[in-house]
């Protein structure tokens, strides 16, 4: 295994820092990989941009595998609030 992680990997810690927990070293991670990662990135600053209940319509944009990580964690996150 690297030092870097993946974006597989960067969607967990994006999602955990999404919902505020994440440790100061796995946020500088994320960012380390985000640095090099334009999608995560953009994934990252569109979220951020998009209020709650456009955010489903962000996951058509995305890689595959981010959109269901992203909707899975919407619906739990629906289902919760
Ligand atoms: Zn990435």
């Amino acid at each position: 295994m690297g030092d870097m992680f993946r974006c597989k990997d960067s969607i967990h810690r994006l999602l955990e820092f999404l919902d505020g927990d994440l440790s100061p070293e796995e946020h500088a991670q994320l960012e380390e990989h985000l640095k090099w990662c334009p999608p995560c990135m953009e994934f990252l600053r569109s979220y951020k941009a998009t209020p709650g209940m456009c955010r489903k319509a962000l996951a058509a944009k995305m890689p595959e595998e981010l959109a269901n990580k992203l909707s899975e964690f919407l619906r739990n996150r629906i289902r919760k609030a």
